[in-house]
């Protein structure tokens, strides 16, 4: 076993049944990402569209790809054709313009809506404001290209842990108020995906349901 197969079978004895690993690989060579595939890892995340595609034809076909960093408009097309799961979606015309190249692909594409909790410029997504308002605007639902299967949040990068916590407790807050709102009845809106290598454990006492690992299945990145 390579140390990487050992660090995901760690991960995995301490996750909490139902919590899904997304081992992040970006800026990781395919070498790497193989020893987690010969782990038996399979839902792997990118945040560049280049690598991500790159990836896709090296790794064997039944990896799922999602996608979880900051999506260009000139790059929807690309990832649309590849992607599981799009993590990252940051606004509605975002929405809007997935649903249309999936169209054009002949696809339904799953996504998750990004909600900016971090007290943080830097870190994007909708406002909790602007994730109400597209409640209520409704068209959202009505998109067919397009399945909208929960959210994702960012915590801060700071080392209070309660700091942390009240903001992963804000997006269960808001994904609560979602799935019986909006999105209420339909199943597939069940995932929350939150925590990364330093704060997952926060994120699924929150009610995490996805982590997205990549530090602690790879080691340090590279850049
Ligand atoms: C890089 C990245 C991660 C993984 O971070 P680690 O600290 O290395 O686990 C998770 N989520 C997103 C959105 C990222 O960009």
């Amino acid at each position: 076993m390579t140390e990487i197969g050992r660090n995901i079978e760690r991960l995995r004895s301490e996750m909490p049944q139902g919590v899904k690993i997304v081992a992040v690989s970006k800026f990781h060579p395919v070498e790497s990402l193989m020893q987690a595939y010969d782990a038996g890892q399979r839902a792997f995340g990118e945040n560049r569209a280049q690598e991500l595609v790159g990836k896709v034809g090296m790794m064997p076909g039944d990896v799922s790809w999602h996608f979880i960093g900051k999506l260009q408009k000139n790059k929807v097309r690309m990832v649309v054709r590849h992607v599981s799961l799009i993590q990252s979606i940051d606004s509605e015309a975002l929405l809007r313009l997935v649903d249309a190249e999936a169209a054009r692909a002949g696809r339904v594409v799953d996504v998750l809506l990004e909600l900016h909790v971090a007290r943080e410029e830097t870190k994007s997504g909708f406002s909790a404001d602007e994730m109400l308002a597209l409640q209520d605007c409704g068209e959202i639902a009505a998109l067919r290209n397009v399945r909208v299967c929960g959210l994702m949040a960012m915590a801060s990068f700071v080392e209070d842990a309660r700091q942390i916590e009240r903001e992963f407790g804000e997006a269960r807050s808001m994904f609560e108020r979602l799935r019986c709102g909006m999105f209420a009845g339909r199943d597939e809106f069940a995932v929350l995906s939150m925590g990364m290598s330093d704060d997952w454990r926060i994120a699924v006492d929150c009610g995490s349901t996805m982590v997205r690992i990549g530090t602690t299945i790879f080691g340090a990145r590279e850049y």
